[in-house]
């Protein structure tokens, strides 16, 4: 059992976070801090605005998961804003002295939905958890944040850890990597360090863009890197961006990392992003109706992260509501949180004169009737980044592009949803686009 305030306070949070689907821990739970320990009375502090109802309806759970991340016999006790701790009860934590991450139990491969834009990442990470060092090593994963990245080295920990007969598993950020290197030679303690990383069979390391621009780490790292992979020991990495794109990092690094196997994660298009979603609600056990999950899927395009707290939030807007989650709930709450987000969000107008421009036409081809194939495929785009960038419906945005009705907007949306994918003038155009649109008018 811990024994730190911090550790105890972390491995409560771990069995709350297990038993709680996301939405209600997102609620209810994750706003809860620790204020003191005393004796073994855990003392947990809640905002005002919701210590009734977490005091009524999860101090069981709460008093659960203190015995088993504590003390049997933890009692616990909900306590105010403006709750002083007794005098010689243990300080509270500071929240930097927080431990990092361990390895989450809900990041596993029967969890992770496969589409297009990850199958051969899934399929990797997979080969490399069965046959640690024998398959592709290094395995390096990169993809743009929110897309999947963390979510498959932990799976690959948790197969290891299960079914690896006893394979010692270690997982760090290279922040967490760095920082104990550190202190390691602060404490002139580096061969336990070597000992710690080059003692595992299986090294999972997150993050390693940020290994960047740190020269003694990353000789280490570089060190470390080499006697593993001369081992025979099973290397991971992830990064947000591929090794030859990390600014700074010299060419030997490069070259290793590149060695073994490099895959990218891309985004999953429509469908695969729904079954993200449905395989979500279903693993939180929330009911949403598919039509709702289409529409946040159809939506939120940016991260398969951003998607997921779209969902927490809608159903949590719902639940708050006391109404069940309709399409119509879905889009008001996620309006809002565009609106939050984008607070320059550009006119149809605006949208509808740069996509004639990016594709050399006339502003009225866009809006009028032809069917030739470039205007069609430029007006899809612009739809398209009508749905994204503004807050107009289907319908609205039809009425926009020369009185079209909403299907042939849901249909434009389909196709290049599709074709961001597939056809590389359609990607380098909406991305194109994107760009000039963000920056300011
Ligand atoms: P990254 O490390 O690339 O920034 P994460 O691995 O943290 O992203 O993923 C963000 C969230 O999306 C996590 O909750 C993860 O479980 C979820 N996620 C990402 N890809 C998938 C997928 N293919 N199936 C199910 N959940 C996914
Ligand atoms: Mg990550």
């Amino acid at each position: 059992m811990p024994q730190q305030p911090d550790e105890i306070w972390d491995a409560i949070r771990g069995e709350l976070r297990r038993d709680t689907p996301d939405f209600k821990f997102h609620i209810w739970l994750e706003p809860l801090e620790l204020a003191a320990i005393h004796e073994r009375t855990v003392y947990v502090r809640a905002p005002d605005h919701i210590r009734t109802s977490v005091a009524e309806r999860y101090l069981p759970l709460l008093r659960r998961a203190a015995a088993a991340g504590f003390d049997p016999n933890a009692l616990v006790e909900v306590v105010g804003e403006d709750w002083e701790p007794p005098a010689d009860a243990r300080p509270e934590v500071a929240p930097e002295a927080r431990r990092g991450d361990r390895l989450n139990p809900k990041y596993t491969f029967d969890q992770f939905v496969i589409g297009a834009g990850n199958r051969f990442a899934h399929a990797a990470s997979l080969a490399a958890a069965e046959l640690p060092g024998h398959s592709y090593n290094p395995l390096f994963l990169h993809g743009s944040p929110g897309i999947g990245k963390t979510h498959l080295l932990h799976a690959i920990g948790n197969y290891v850890e299960r079914f690896g007969s006893g394979l010692e598993v270690r997982y760090a950020t290279i922040e967490e990597f760095t920082s104990e290197f550190v202190e390691a030679i602060r404490q002139n303690a580096t061969a336990g360090f070597k000992q710690r990383f080059r003692g595992a069979d299986v090294v999972l390391i997150d993050d390693v863009q940020f290994l960047a621009g740190r020269d003694r780490t990353r000789e280490e790292f570089f060190h470390t890197f080499n006697s593993l992979l001369e081992g025979g020991r099973q290397l991971v990495m992830t990064s947000d961006r591929a090794p030859e794109d990390i600014p700074g990092l010299e060419e030997r690094l490069i070259e290793r990392f590149r060695s073994g196997l490099v895959v990218e994660l891309e985004l999953p298009e429509l469908t695969v992003r729904t079954a993200i979603l449905a395989k979500r609600a279903w693993l939180d056990g929330v009911d949403v109706d598919l039509e709702v999950l289409v529409e946040i899927a159809h939506r939120v395009t940016t991260s398969v992260r951003a998607l997921e707290g779209a969902l927490i939030r809608v159903v949590a807007y719902a639940s708050m509501l006391g109404e069940p989650a309709t399409p119509e709930l879905a889009r008001h709450v996620l309006r809002r949180l565009q609106v939050d987000e984008s607070p320059d969000a550009r006119s149809i107008n605006e949208i509808l004169e740069a996509t004639a421009q990016e594709f050399g036409l006339e502003l009225k081809d866009l809006t009028g009737l032809s069917k030739r194939r470039e205007v069609t495929r430029a007006r899809h785009v612009a739809m398209y980044l009508a749905d994204q960038l503004t807050t107009h419906t289907p319908g609205e945005i039809g009425r926009a592009f020369g009185q079209r009705d909403r299907t042939s907007v849901t249909y434009a949306l389909k196709q290049v949803d599709a074709s961001v994918h597939k056809d590389q003038l359609v990607r380098n155009s909406v991305n194109n686009l994107r760009r000039r649109l963000a920056q300011p008018s």
